[in-house]
């Protein structure tokens, strides 16, 4: 079977944190360990070292949302700046955390997709 690994899908589901290649496995333990190979199908996903890449694309994204966040917070509650720091620092390393995973997901779930293509290529 000439199964054409399709982009967007393995993007989803790295996103929804399940194997690339079934969606049926799980793709990371714990916070952000990924196996060695899903537990499903056996797909070797331990070889797609996402290294740095998730953290800077979960920053960048968190830069773009952090402006428009201190304009609302300061509309909305009018705090002192020290109060806004404190506010926005807190959302702000939570924000990113959570969203660390996803985009770790994703990311893995891109190198899959882009692996088979240079391969078919
Ligand atoms: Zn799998």
């Amino acid at each position: 079977m000439t199964e054409k690994r399709d982009s967007k899908t393995s993007v989803l589901r790295g996103l929804m944190n399940k194997c690339p290649n079934c969606g049926e496995g799980r793709l990371l333990r714990g916070y952000l360990a990924v196996p060695a190979q899903c537990e499903v199908c056996h797909a070797p996903l331990g070889r797609y070292p996402a290294a740095d890449g998730p953290a800077f694309f979960a920053m960048t994204i968190m830069l773009l949302l952090l402006i428009p966040l201190i304009g609302f917070t300061w509309v909305l509650f009018r705090p002192s700046p020290g109060m806004l720091l404190v506010i926005t620092g807190v959302i702000t390393t939570v924000l990113t955390l959570i969203l660390l995973r996803f985009v770790k997901g994703a990311f893995i779930g891109y190198l899959w997709a882009k692996n088979e293509q240079d391969r078919g290529a």
